[in-house]
């Protein structure tokens, strides 16, 4: 299976000269959504996770199923104002501005094992905003996952940076 073919490019989106990569075509294609499920499982088999973090909104679409896969927990990264329970907020560095998301205060436990997850890597923010959730909840991050990277981007090396074991499906 080449995960490829079902990621369509769309030009001009959201702004002129960006191309998006849309990731419906996986979700819409049963064989292709079970694949990059399985093939994270598989990366992760021996991480000894007990949780997955992911941030919404397309965090949830793969980090949700391969939580149930795994049979590990999962924990959902929000906007701010969105999680009912008390929130722990981070504020991260975009290529233009800054960008917040939160987490539940209770949701980690000082130590837990935990993988996190997104469909795609660009400029790594997201992913950095997500680590440093963890970290301030004591957590322990035995790996991040992500479906795409831009490589051209050089997100990963915010990773390489923080030593965190990261993979992709698509580079
Ligand atoms: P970063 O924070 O690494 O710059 O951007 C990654 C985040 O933005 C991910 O949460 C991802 O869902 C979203 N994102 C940015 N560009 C794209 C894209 O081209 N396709 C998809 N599917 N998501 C994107």
């Amino acid at each position: 299976m080449n995960l490829r073919d079902y990621v369509r490019d769309i030009p001009d989106y959201p702004k002129e000269g960006i191309v998006f990569f849309d990731i419906a075509p996986i979700l819409s294609t049963p064989e292709a959504f079970r694949y990059a499920i399985d093939s994270l499982a598989e990366k992760f088999k021996d991480s000894g996770a007990t949780k997955i973090v992911a941030a919404e909104a397309r965090g949830f679409i793969f980090g949700a199923p391969l939580a149930y896969k795994m049979g590990i927990g999962f924990v959902p990264v929000r906007k701010p104002g969105k999680l009912p329970y008390k929130n722990r907020c981070v504020t991260y560095d975009l290529e233009y501005g800054t960008d917040t998301l939160c987490i539940h205060e209770d949701a980690i436990e000082p130590g837990e094992k935990i993988l996190v997850i997104d469909d795609l890597l660009a400029t790594g923010g997201t992913a950095e905003g997500m680590l440093k959730l963890v970290k301030d909840a004591g957590g322990d991050i035995v790996g991040c996952g992500f479906v795409i990277q831009l490589g051209f981007l050089d997100g990963d090396r915010i990773l390489e940076e923080a030593g965190q074991e990261h993979s992709f499906l698509i580079e």
